[in-house]
C-alpha cells in the first residue's frame, strides 16, 4: 500500500529479511494489533496481507470496551478527529415494530470509553496498519500466504507470493521463530489441519447492502445500532450509521430461512424481510441503495485447538460467533493484544510452546462464551430479555457488561446461571415445500 502522503515514512520498505521473530499472516484489526504490539516490545515483525489496502470489509460498528486496546494503540485521539460517527448508544426493535427505549452506554459509565464509533473499515484497518508500521512492523499488502512451514510439529516460516514493482509476482520462503494466523474467517492453519467447526445451532446467513438518505435519529441518537428482530425471530436488521450520509443494512437469518432455493433472489429475500419489518422500512422511505448486495453464511466457528509449536490462532482465525452484538472487531483487538504479550512473554523465554503462546486462551474462550450465550438467548423462542429482566433485575449490570464488551470481567457470567441453557430456535424456510 502506497500511503497517501507520499513523503510518509510509511511508505519506506525495507528489502525483505530471510528471518523474523514473528510473522504475522492477515492485516485486519486482529493482526495490525498483535504485529503492532510485538514490534513495539523491540522484536522483529513482518505482516503479509494478501489484499491491497484499503479494502472493503464488513464489521463497522464498535463497542465500548474497543476503547482499551485502541488506547494502548494510541489511537483514541486519530479516532475523535476522523469523521466515523460517533456510537453512544444501542436499540433494540421486537417483532418488527417495537422500539425499545435506546440504550446509553454513558448511563451505565461515566467514561468517554462509553462513546464508541461507526467505522469505515477500509480506512478503519488502513489506521490500524499505520500504526502497526509506525510501531517498527515491516507490512506487505498484495502479499498472499500460500503456506505455513513445519519441521516436525513445530512453526518454522511462511511461503509467500510478493507483488514485484514491475508487477509481476514472486515467491518467497521466509522463516520466523512464532507465525500468528489472523487471517479472519479463512482460518488458514486451522482449515488446513480440518480444525474449523462450525457452530451447529447457529447456521445463519446475512444478505447486506448500503443505503444513501436513510432517515437518522437526530443528536446523540443520529449515530445508534439498530438492531430490529422481525416476527417470530425468524430473522433481524443491523442499521449501522456511517459517514457520508451512508447506513448499512444487514438482514441475518437462518441459512435455508434466507437461502432456500424456492425462496427466489438475495434481493427479492431482503425485500421479503423489509416487508415484515416495518420499523426498518419507514427508514427507508426517502433512501436509496447505493451499491450491490453481500452475501456470507455459516460464518459462526470455532478452530479446535488455538496454538501450537511456533504458532497461534487469533481474531476470527480462532472463532466467529455471530454479528447481532458487534463484538467481532472487539474481540480481534483484544486477542491481538492478548497474543502480543503472550509472544513476548514466550520468545522472551525461548520457550515457543503452544501452552505458552496460548496461555491467554482460556481465559478468552471464556469470554466468546459469554457472548455466544447472550447470542443463543437472542434466537431461542419465547424468550424476552424485558421480561427476564423484570425477574432478575439484579442481573442487569451483568448483561450491560456483556452489551458493552467487559466480557473477561469475573462473574460476569452468572447471568447465565438465571437464564438456564438457552438455545436457538430451529432454521426452517419460510414456506415449507410440499409432501411429495
Ligand atoms: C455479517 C457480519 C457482520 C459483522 N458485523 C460486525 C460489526 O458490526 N461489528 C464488529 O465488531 N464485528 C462485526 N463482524 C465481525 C468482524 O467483521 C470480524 O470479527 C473482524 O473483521 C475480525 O478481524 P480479523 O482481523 O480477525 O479478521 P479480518 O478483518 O477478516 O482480517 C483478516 C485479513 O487476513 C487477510 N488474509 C486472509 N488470508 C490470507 C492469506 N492467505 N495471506 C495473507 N492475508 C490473508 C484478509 O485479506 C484480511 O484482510 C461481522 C461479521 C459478519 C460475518
Amino acid at each position: 500500500m502506497i500511503h497517501p502522503n507520499p513523503e510518509s515514512p510509511l511508505n519506506y520498505l525495507p528489502p525483505l529479511q530471510s528471518q523474523y521473530d514473528v510473522i504475522v499472516i492477515g492485516g485486519g484489526p486482529a493482526g495490525c494489533t498483535t504485529a503492532a504490539l510485538v514490534a513495539e516490545y523491540g522484536h522483529s515483525v513482518l505482516l503479509l496481507e494478501r489484499a491491497q489496502l484499503p479494502r472493503f470489509h464488513v464489521g463497522e460498528s464498535l463497542i465500548p470496551e474497543t476503547y482499551w486496546p485502541l488506547k494502548r494503540l494510541d489511537l483514541i485521539d486519530r479516532l475523535k478527529q476522523s469523521a466515523f460517527p460517533r456510537k453512544y448508544s444501542v436499540q433494540f426493535v421486537s417483532d418488527g415494530v417495537k422500539e425499545s427505549a435506546p440504550f446509553y452506554f454513558e448511563r451505565y459509565n461515566q467514561h468517554e470509553s462509553s462513546v464508541t464509533w461507526q467505522v469505515n473499515r477500509g480506512e478503519f484497518d488502513q489506521m490500524l496498519m499505520d500504526r502497526a508500521r509506525e510501531l517498527g512492523t515491516i507490512a506487505h499488502t498484495s502479499a498472499h500466504v500460500t503456506d505455513v512451514i513445519f519441521e516436525c510439529t513445530q512453526a518454522v516460516g511462511v511461503k509467500c507470493r510478493l507483488l514485484n514493482e514491475d508487477g509481476g509476482r514472486s515467491e518467497r520462503e521466509i522463516r520466523c521463530r512464532v507465525v500468528v494466523d489472523a487471517t479472519g474467517q479463512s482460518a488458514f492453519i486451522s482449515s488446513r489441519r480440518g480444525q474449523r467447526d462450525a457452530d451447529p445451532m447457529l447456521k445463519k446467513g446475512t444478505i447486506w447492502t448500503y443505503w444513501r438518505g436513510a432517515h437518522r435519529d437526530s443528536g446523540k441518537d443520529e449515530g445508534a445500532t439498530l438492531i430490529m428482530q422481525t416476527p417470530g425471530k425468524k430473522s433481524w436488521f443491523w442499521y449501522i450509521p456511517l459517514q457520508d450520509d451512508v447506513v448499512s443494512i444487514g438482514c441475518t437469518g437462518g441459512m435455508k430461512y434466507l437461502f432456500d432455493k424456492d425462496a427466489g433472489s438475495v434481493e427479492a429475500v431482503y425485500d421479503r424481510e423489509l416487508t415484515r419489518c416495518p420499523a426498518m422500512q419507514k427508514r427507508l422511505v426517502n433512501a436509496t441503495r447505493c451499491t450491490d448486495f453481500f452475501t456470507t453464511k455459516d460464518f459462526s466457528y470455532y478452530s479446535r485447538e488455538g496454538a501450537g509449536n511456533g504458532w497461534l490462532l487469533v481474531g476470527d482465525a480462532f472463532g466467529f460467533i455471530d454479528p447481532v452484538y458487534s463484538s467481532g472487531v472487539y474481540l480481534a483487538l483484544k486477542g491481538g493484544e492478548f497474543a502480543a504479550d503472550a509472544i513476548h512473554d514466550a520468545l522472551q523465554r525461548s520457550d515457543l510452546s503452544g501452552s505458552r503462546l496460548g496461555q491467554w486462551q482460556p481465559l478468552y474462550k471464556q469470554g466468546i462464551e459469554n457472548f455466544r450465550k447472550l447470542v443463543y438467548a437472542f434466537y431461542a423462542e419465547n424468550f424476552s430479555f424485558g421480561m427476564f429482566l423484570k425477574e432478575h433485575p439484579q442481573y442487569k449490570s451483568n448483561m450491560v457488561d456483556i452489551l458493552v464488551g467487559d466480557v473477561f470481567k469475573p462473574g460476569v457470567g452468572d447471568i447465565f446461571d438465571a437464564m438456564g441453557a438457552l438455545k436457538p430456535a430451529m432454521d426452517m424456510p419460510l414456506t415449507r415445500p410440499a409432501m411429495a
